[in-house]
């Protein structure tokens, strides 16, 4: 059901000046910049290795990034995992009983879906669900 984590989630005030940090002193490659109005975010994804960072800037204070980062500032906002069917896994873990945040899939970057699991069940991470 898990394949791999997919990407790693971190909360920026300043999308473009984050993004010219990572490529600039890491010399990490920006794969492209969307905006995802239902999370009320514009992400940038940068390749590291295997996986990739994805930089959450907020477009607004009342969404789930702005929040965030009016709480605890800048940082590590979730890890996210790659599941072959987001709908199967979430069925599965709902009979285990864990803590969702969605029960039913949220649109994603790049036409994907996924899906938070409560960090009360994750021992204090955000995980999110998230299929291609
Ligand atoms: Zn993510």
């Amino acid at each position: 059901m898990i394949k791999k984590i997919d990407h790693i989630g971190i909360a920026v005030s300043n999308l473009e000046e984050a993004l010219s940090f990572y490529e600039e002193a890491l010399g990490l490659k920006v794969k492209g910049i969307e905006e995802v109005p239902e999370q009320k975010v514009k992400v940038g994804f940068l390749d590291i290795g295997e996986t990739q960072f994805e930089l959450l800037e907020s477009m607004a204070p009342d969404g789930p990034v702005g929040k965030f980062i009016e709480k605890r500032g800048e940082g590590l906002h979730h890890i996210a995992i790659l599941v072959d069917n987001i709908e199967n896994t979430l069925h599965i873990l709902k009979e285990k009983q864990v803590n969702l945040i969605d029960e039913v899939p949220r649109k994603g970057a790049s036409g994907s879906k996924m899906a938070f699991i409560h960090p009360k069940s994750a021992h204090g991470v955000l995980l999110e669900l998230y299929e291609k």
